[in-house]
């Protein structure tokens, strides 16, 4: 079998050895080996994209992004401060206020769009190894993610189109009626968990509406926003209509959102990176979209399909390398199968594949960096000294001594007062909790501060219902793993986040809503000032 690991082009940058062409690290499952070559063009530096052109800071300031299952730097990134944040909203601002872009029909609109998703597709095996290459996200799984974002764009083309107004018939004196008007410019920030899926959601219905854009990607994952940008520059997107600023959040993140140019910002990432925000721009009052942190329980009753609950308890938590907002990160199950089922998530928690992510074989690959990996053991730590039962895991896997690995990991007995049952660990650890009736499940589910997701697996019908709707998420799936359609609205309740996207959704967020009033008579006038 031939190396997997992509061949990276170009020179080394900033004088530091860069990844070497072909790899290191050894799968301890799937070992070192894997099966597909890939050559991958790294873009030396990586550099933002404002007003139509690749440029670099203005302070001419750089930082390295690193390849997770190595920690070796990939390449150098351009680092954005205040002022090229401020040249991106002036250019976004001049193409909303004098472009083509936000006069232009929706169907105009969506045939560039398309073009974008075709682009993507056309790219999406360079784009998924990128990915891979920046976060260790399994290769499987980052192919999955590419597709993805290319349907984001389709989706959004077509619902734009068919976006409809309201008529209100006010007797025979007045039509009433409302029509959808872009906002203007939109500040996009992004978390680093499968970056380019989550940038596409947010890029797509922000232009189909008709505003313009400055993205600000992770500092973690900057490769394929950069990829991203050269797709809609090649399709031909007016000047200044899409811009990406990479940089930190303190500092680009921070401008972005304090800059009196921008009018909404839609933020993807930590609860209290929400809070700052929204406390940043406080000052210059803006239309907020948060989808924030979640710790989402799995409510499983004693009736429930016992294989088919633990293949989606299992797949919930461990896939993308448990970074993953939706996660199914607590396992609440009823006392009379507690230890079976237990067993059964840490049996198959053991066996899962933790190796080289471009293996195809991989499940669960590196954690995206070092301080996260740092922070998740730390987790693990937190658990044992809390007196949580660890079931499997809970180690770097032997043979992977290199690069963020870390074991599936199954705590049980996990009371509700652990660190592990409040906080979101964000990766690859499942704690578990039994409970003696559906009052203690609903109880224990709503037990956390956040609410974004649920899963609740039960063959009573009418107790489905009733536990969803009382378990207080923004999603919830009954008898079933994480499956969304892009019509459905995605956001979570608590401190998950605040609004909603998805489907018509982001549209509410990302457009006004104006109501134009047409008197159709002489209406009486009360007259003022006529003596
Ligand atoms: P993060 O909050 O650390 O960073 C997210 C983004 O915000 C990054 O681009 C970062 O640079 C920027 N940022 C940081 N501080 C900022 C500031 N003061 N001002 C402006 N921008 C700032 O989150 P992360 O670690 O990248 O992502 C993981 C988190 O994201 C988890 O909590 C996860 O649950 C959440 N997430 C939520 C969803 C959802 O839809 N609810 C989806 C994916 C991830």
């Amino acid at each position: 079998m031939s190396d997997a690991r992509p061949r990276v082009e170009g020179a080394g940058a900033a004088g530091r050895a860069m990844e070497p062409a072909a790899g290191q690290g050894a799968g301890q499952t799937v070992g070192a080996a894997a099966t597909q070559a890939a050559t991958v063009a790294v873009p030396r530096p990586v550099s933002h994209y404002i007003d139509g052109r690749f440029v670099p800071g203005r302070a001419g300031r750089v930082f390295e992004t690193l390849n997770p299952s190595t920690n070796r730097p990939i390449t150098t990134v351009a680092e954005g401060l205040a002022e090229d944040v401020d040249a991106a909203v002036r250019a976004a601002r001049r193409a909303f206020d004098e472009g083509p872009w936000p006069r232009s029909s929706p169907a105009e609109r969506a045939r560039m769009l398309l073009r974008i998703a075709d682009a993507i597709e056309d790219r999406a095996e360079e784009i998924a190894h990128l990915e891979v290459l920046d976060t260790g996200l399994p290769i499987t799984q980052a192919r999955g993610q590419a597709a993805r974002a290319a349907e984001n764009f389709r989706f959004f083309a077509r619902r734009i189109q068919d976006l409809e107004g309201q008529a209100f018939q006010v007797g025979d004196r007045f039509l009433n009626y409302t029509i959808h008007k872009p906002v203007g410019v939109a500040g996009l920030i992004t978390p680093w968990n499968t970056p380019f899926m989550l940038e596409t959601w947010k890029v797509a219905p922000c232009l189909a509406a008709g505003n313009t854009c400055v993205l600000k990607p992770a500092e973690w994952s900057p490769l394929t926003a950069y990829k991203l940008a050269e797709i809609i520059h090649e399709v031909g997107l007016p000047p200044g209509v899409f811009n990406v600023v990479h940089g930190f959040g303190e500092t680009a993140g921070a401008a972005l959102v304090a800059h009196p140019l921008v009018n909404l910002i839609s933020f993807t990432g930590e609860t209290s990176t929400g809070k700052a925000i929204m406390a940043n721009g406080a000052a210059t009052l803006k239309r907020y979209s948060f989808e924030l942190g979640g710790k989402s329980p799995v409510v499983v009753f004693a009736d429930a399909d016992f294989d088919r609950a633990v293949d989606a308890a299992v797949f919930g938590v461990f896939s993308l390398n448990g970074e993953r907002c939706t996660a199914g990160s607590r396992l609440l199950v009823e006392a009379s199968i507690y230890d079976r089922f237990v067993a059964a998530v840490a049996e198959r928690a053991s066996r899962i594949r933790v190796g080289d992510p471009f293996d195809p074989a991989t499940e669960l690959g590196p954690l995206i960096h070092p301080d996260h990996w740092a922070r998740v053991y730390g987790y693990v730590r937190a658990g044992r000294e809390e007196g949580a039962r660890l079931v499997t895991g809970g180690r770097r896997p032997p043979g992977l001594e290199e690069g963020n690995y870390l074991e599936a990991t199954v705590f049980a007995d996990v009371t509700r007062d652990m660190r592990v049952f409040q906080e979101e660990i964000f990766g690859p650890v499942v704690v578990a909790t039994p409970f003696r009736d559906e009052a203690e499940a609903v109880r224990l589910a709503n037990d956390v501060r956040y609410g974004l997701a649920a899963y609740v697996w039960t063959r009573d019908v009418q107790r489905a219902h009733r536990v969803g709707q009382a378990i207080d998420a923004g999603m919830v799936w009954l008898n079933s793993q994480n499956v969304r359609d892009l019509r459905t609205p995605f956001g979570g309740m608590k401190d998950s986040g605040i609004g909603r996207e998805g489907g018509d959704y982001s549209f509410e967020f990302y457009c006004e809503r104006q109501v134009i009033h047409v008197a159709l008579g002489e209406h009486p006038i009360p007259r003022f000032g006529a003596g």
